[in-house]
């Protein structure tokens, strides 16, 4: 199957981040196939705006539960849905052969289309968390060409160890800020206003903050634009649709 180009324009789609699929959370993956199952015939485009999965060690990872999430995304690709996938900071490592078994097109990082009639930008959330000096550093190591060529030489198994080490590391970060009475990163306003800008829109939507909410961003002295964070799905799958007429609506998904 040859990689299809990105979507610059669409009229209804759904969108969804931060599933967080893990072996350790069937439940969650069981929600995430139901939706699948019925996106064909109902559902045009479905964009994954990143941490699909908690951790992606690469394509060439054989864990036995991800053969029915391969399977689900396929039937949905040959039932009509076109996938698209935009990489979160804990599957940055999805590559062109896991896209290429599924069906899926992989965006660029941040991506600039209309959506519902509205000029919408799109995606993870990461990149835009600026004030988290530590994360970013390693972001533009672990986005190099070197380091992933690097990481995906060795053993599964170091993966693997190398997966539950970073994992280990964020939650440990995160508790240090916490215990310091500090707050974790959210986006930075600045960045948020740049990329809008930059990609001509007036809708942002996001995820990785796990912060569910719609806010108005301040665009001009009489301008403004939104900014739509996704939920993840730790106590419960959501979908975002984005309508012909440019409303949206934020479904709760049950297995
Ligand atoms: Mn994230």
């Amino acid at each position: 199957m040859s990689p299809a180009a990105a979507p610059r324009a669409l009229p209804h789609a759904f969108l969804m981040s931060d599933l967080h699929l893990d072996a350790g959370r069937p439940d969650l993956t069981a929600i995430f196939l139901r939706f699948l199952r019925r996106a064909g015939g109902r559902v045009e485009a479905l964009f994954l705006l990143g941490d699909i999965f908690e951790a992606w060690i690469g394509d060439d990872d054989d864990a036995p539960w991800l053969d029915a999430v391969v399977d689900g995304l396929c039937r949905a690709s040959d039932a009509g849905v076109r996938i698209h996938f935009q990489h979160g900071n804990r599957d940055f490592l999805l590559g062109g052969d896991f896209a290429a078994r599924t069906g899926m097109t992989l965006l660029p990082e941040t991506l600039a289309l209309e959506l519902g009639g509205v000029p919408t930008a799109l995606c993870h959330g990461d990149a835009l968390c600026t004030g988290d000096v530590g994360y970013q550093a390693f972001r533009r190591r672990s986005r190099a060409p070197d380091w992933q060529a690097q990481v995906l030489a060795t053993p599964l198994e170091a993966r693997r160890g190398l997966a539950r080490q970073l994992r280990q590391d964020s939650i440990e970060g995160q508790r240090r800020i916490l215990d310091q009475g500090g707050e974790l990163a959210d986006v930075n306003e600045t960045a948020v206003q740049a990329c809008l800008r930059d990609c001509g829109a007036v809708r942002l939507i996001h995820g990785h903050t796990h912060r569910p909410a719609t806010h108005r961003v301040a665009l001009g002295p009489s301008a403004a634009g939104e900014r739509i964070v996704l939920a993840d799905w730790r106590s419960a799958g959501e979908a975002l649709e984005v309508r012909p007429d440019g409303s949206y609506l934020r479904h709760v998904l049950t297995a």
